[in-house]
């Protein structure tokens, strides 16, 4: 393991068990360093828990490093700066601009209107200037060296822990990465690791899960961090600017709710009636 492989994981280390670890098994808080690196062992009943188990990265087919990297790019190269120099110089600029190569979207935009292209031209334009600038599932694949399609498999995990509420009306699992992260230009690579880190526990379905009556997802409210929260669906499926659901309690990760629900030795339907008659 080099040292950058190993920088990697202790930070990875940070999002999974961030200042808290809770044995997946019995609930247990307490752990001692596992068999295998950054793995840590139950001191209670035992079980040992492989630092990837439960997050994104589980089961992944190349080099968790390249796997950084490769996000590291995505959150990077997603949002294109309307002000930065990034439009090549065409036909449509004028002499004023051929001393240099590149101009910026919002120059270009300008330099569209005063020549009267019509606004439907000018944002088709656009569009496709900023898709030029993001790396393609293809471009992707091709640099990092890793086969398209387990890149494809690799992204569309990450895009599994994109909540229902967010951008959905993209058909494939990476565009619809490059506009939740285009949204969220001002979020760094840690809110991504997070997300991916975020043990989810049993089967998870696009950040969303339903125990029993109850339905949870994966998903951030104010706050930085990412967290499980106990949602109700509202309905209104309809107009997609309007979150799907309403968050109820926030399920943080280690609490005793939390356990109850996702720790494989405790009896969790107790729990569950217990919410069924609260409500
Ligand atoms: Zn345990």
């Amino acid at each position: 393991m080099n040292r950058s492989e190993r920088l990697i994981l202790e930070e990875l280390a940070e999002y999974k068990w961030p200042g808290i670890y809770c044995c997946s098994k019995c609930g247990n808080e307490s752990y001692m360093p596992g068999k295998k690196a950054y793995s840590r062992r139950c001191k209670q009943c035992k079980y040992e828990e492989s630092l990837m188990k439960f997050t994104a990265f589980e089961g992944l087919r190349f080099p968790l490093e390249k796997a950084y990297h490769i996000l590291q790019r995505i959150v990077k190269t997603a949002y294109v700066n309307p002000e930065a120099n990034i439009v090549p110089v065409g036909k449509l600029t004028d002499r004023l601009a051929t001393e240099r190569k590149y101009i910026s979207i919002i120059d270009y935009v300008n330099r569209c209107k005063v020549k009267e292209i019509p606004p439907g031209v000018i944002d088709e334009r656009i569009l496709s200037i900023m898709d030029k600038q993001r790396p393609s599932l293809r471009k992707l694949s091709i640099e990092f060296g890793v086969e398209e399609n387990t890149m494809a498999k690799f992204i569309s995990k990450l895009n599994a822990r994109i909540t229902l509420d967010e951008v959905l009306l993209r058909d494939s699992p990476y565009e619809r990465i490059i506009d939740f992260v285009n949204v969220r230009y001002d979020k760094e690579l840690d809110f991504y690791l997070q997300m991916m880190m975020h043990p989810l526990v049993g089967k998870w379905d696009l950040g969303w899960q339903q125990r029993g009556k109850h339905h949870f997802a994966l998903t951030y409210e104010n706050i930085e961090s990412w967290s499980v929260y106990r949602i109700e669906f509202s309905g209104k499926e309809d107009d997609y600017l309007i979150p799907p659901f309403k968050r109820l309690e926030r399920i943080e990760y280690a609490s005793t709710i939390w356990k109850i629900l996702y720790c494989s030795d405790i009896d969790r339907k107790k729990y569950l009636n217990q919410l069924s008659r609260s409500e």
